[in-house]
């Protein structure tokens, strides 16, 4: 009975209604237009986690990453890789907005307000790589002593997850990375999916489970 009612509290819908419902930040509840929780396989290989949903994407369409520059390019570069096992989410789930409206970065206590709905969905998702689009995600992730270099990325191992860093896609929009080398980035972590998958089938997210995808959303690209 205990057992059931665990699964149960641990269903996906369960688990995005908590985020559904969060009022935690109030400056957040006052700029969102919805919550935006993570969206995509579950079980899953990977996790994409970038900083928060933008303005024009996320807050928009109500997935993380998708409808705007940035999450076109993602979702092309992670297409292009071949990387069919995935799931995308941010450090939080509501649009930071400054006093003029355009996209701030969340404060350090909106992200740890967030923390918990974030350790939810990669429980939930348990992939055996999560890649840490930017340097606040990396920070958050890895840790404020990690060097953060995505053209020489060295794996994180924490907590039996290897923590990987990439540039966030607007920082490549911004011209700050050609886009050859950002699609050479997502082929070299296809190759380590790869070696993962080979090693530890159980942990790849392509095992005999079944992928499904968060309620009433898409895990392929939009
Ligand atoms: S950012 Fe996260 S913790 Fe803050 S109100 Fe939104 S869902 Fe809640």
């Amino acid at each position: 009975m205990k057992a059931a009612a665990v699964r149960a509290a641990n269903a996906p819908s369960d688990w995005r209604q908590a985020m559904l419902g969060c009022r935690r930040c109030p400056a957040l509840v006052a700029s969102r237009s919805r919550v935006v929780p993570g969206a995509g396989s579950i079980p899953a290989a990977v996790v994409f986690v970038g900083l928060a949903p933008g303005r024009l994407g996320g807050d928009r369409t109500g997935v993380p990453f998708s409808g705007d520059r940035s999450g076109n390019l993602l979702r092309s570069m992670i297409a292009q890789a071949g990387i069919s096992s995935f799931f995308i989410t941010n450090l939080v789930r509501c649009n930071p907005r400054d006093e003029r409206g355009r996209n701030r970065d969340p404060t350090r206590a909106e992200i740890e307000h967030c923390r918990s709905h974030l350790a939810a969905e990669l429980a939930m998702v348990a992939p055996s790589v999560i890649v840490c689009l930017g340097r606040v995600a990396w920070r958050e992730l890895a840790g404020a002593g990690a060097n953060f270099d995505p053209l020489k990325p060295t794996p994180l191992s924490v907590g039996g997850r290897l923590i990987y860093p990439m540039y966030h896609p607007a920082y490549v929009n911004r011209g700050a990375c050609p886009p050859h080398v950002y699609a050479m980035q997502f082929r070299r972590l296809r190759r380590l999916l790869d070696r993962i998958s080979k090693r530890r089938p159980a942990l790849s997210g392509e095992t005999g489970r079944r992928p499904r995808c968060g309620a009433g959303e898409s895990a392929s690209a939009d």
